[in-house]
């Protein structure tokens, strides 16, 4: 057995505050292949619990016996050390990411951060949701295809302030060379509205506006408990991104707010709903639906409706697009093989099922009165 330096404990700096000091400990060069390592599953930490389990192989021997907080904490002294940053875990680095620009972003609009209905929303859309009932939603809005819903839900000084914060943070962006993440992989331009402290508003928005418009329109994709969203702008145009590619979004229900402003082009193109197995299959006519944005105009359609945003040939549009998402129906899909109630193959596959099944109970049914009348 191999032991890399002393395992002697000092007292005088692991006593006290209870902390288990790294200053004399130090790992043993082999690891101790009968130690039975704890597990960290359970445990708030930055790195994968798994890297814990490993390292605790090389732990001095005198501190095998320790509580697995106390290992916790002098194996963490020492990964934070040693590991290279891409092997901590994705939230962790996506936290201190957040804080960061939190910690420097000076907000321009502060009004914008706290979700104010009556500085937002126009009025209509305002009464539809005090109300709360179908009706009221389904009087507000237009259905021009099936699952795609289209109605005024921003007022216009909103948009104006939203585009200015929005500049704002681009600008911020530029003077500090901070090197910020987009909102997603197709997407070069743009920011994700989270990261700059808007997280809590849109939080508000999806819960107390988005989610009871789905809980009726959007039901069987998990409208009604909708619990975790991603809220970014795009930025479309000269110097910006000029389209964006057929795709579905991560999302169960998807927002998309055009925010202005002057431009041409940039229409969405709709191409009907798949589960993921039936992503790639073609379209219907009937599926094809092409929309042109409108400023302070929402579109509100299932994450799974196939769709594209076509080129902004002049001008510059800024859209916000919120992904809402709900945990619950991603872990019921897991289970699940037939979305015939909005997967569009689904649904033509279990009509062909049945028209067969009918088909089949006929045929059976005109042999037997043959045979019966013969
Ligand atoms: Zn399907």
């Amino acid at each position: 057995m191999s032991l890399h330096g002393s395992d002697r404990r000092d007292t005088s700096s692991s006593g006290g505050n209870g902390t288990v000091a790294a200053a004399n400990l130090r790992l043993r060069l082999n690891p101790n292949k009968e130690h039975r390592p704890d597990g960290y599953e359970d445990m708030q930490l930055d790195f994968s619990p798994n890297i814990f389990s490993s390292l605790e192989r090389y732990l001095p021997p005198s501190m095998l016996n320790v509580s697995r907080d106390d290992k916790a904490k002098f194996m963490r002294e020492i990964l934070l050390k040693y590991l290279p940053v891409g092997e901590r875990s994705r939230s962790q680095k996506h936290r201190e990411y957040r804080q960061k620009i939190i910690d420097n972003y000076q907000p321009l609009h502060r009004e914008l951060y706290y979700v104010n209905p009556a500085t937002f929303f126009v009025p209509s859309f305002r009464r539809a949701i005090n109300d709360n009932t179908e009706q009221s939603f389904r009087s507000i809005m237009s259905e021009p295809s099936p699952g795609i819903f289209v109605f005024d839900i921003f007022q216009t000084d909103f948009c104006e302030l939203l585009l200015s914060e929005i500049e704002n943070f681009e600008k911020w962006v530029t003077e500090t060379k901070f090197r910020i993440m987009r909102p997603n992989t197709m997407n070069k331009y743009g920011a994700v509205l989270d990261d700059f402290g808007l997280e809590k508003m849109l939080d508000k928005l999806m819960e107390g506006f988005i989610r009871p418009l789905s809980r009726v329109l959007f039901a069987e994709v998990g409208g009604a408990t909708l619990d975790s969203h991603h809220g970014f702008v795009v930025e479309y145009g000269k110097d910006r991104d000029v389209d964006l590619g057929f795709h579905v979004d991560d999302s169960e229900v998807t927002l998309n707010v055009c925010l202005g402003k002057q431009f041409s082009g940039g229409e969405l193109f709709f191409r009907g709903i798949r589960c993921e197995k039936h992503v790639n299959t073609g379209t219907h006519s009937e599926e094809i639906f092409d929309y042109s944005h409108v400023p302070g105009r929402a579109v509100l359609h299932r994450g799974r409706h196939r769709h594209g945003a076509r080129a902004t040939t002049s001008g510059n549009r800024v859209n916000l697009l919120l992904w809402c998402r709900s945990s619950v129906f991603r872990e019921m899909k897991r289970y699940q093989k037939d979305f015939s109630s909005w997967c569009g193959e689904c649904s033509r596959e279990k009509k062909e099922r049945q028209r067969s099944t009918i088909a089949a109970t006929k045929l059976e049914l005109f042999r037997r009165e043959g045979e019966s009348t013969a």
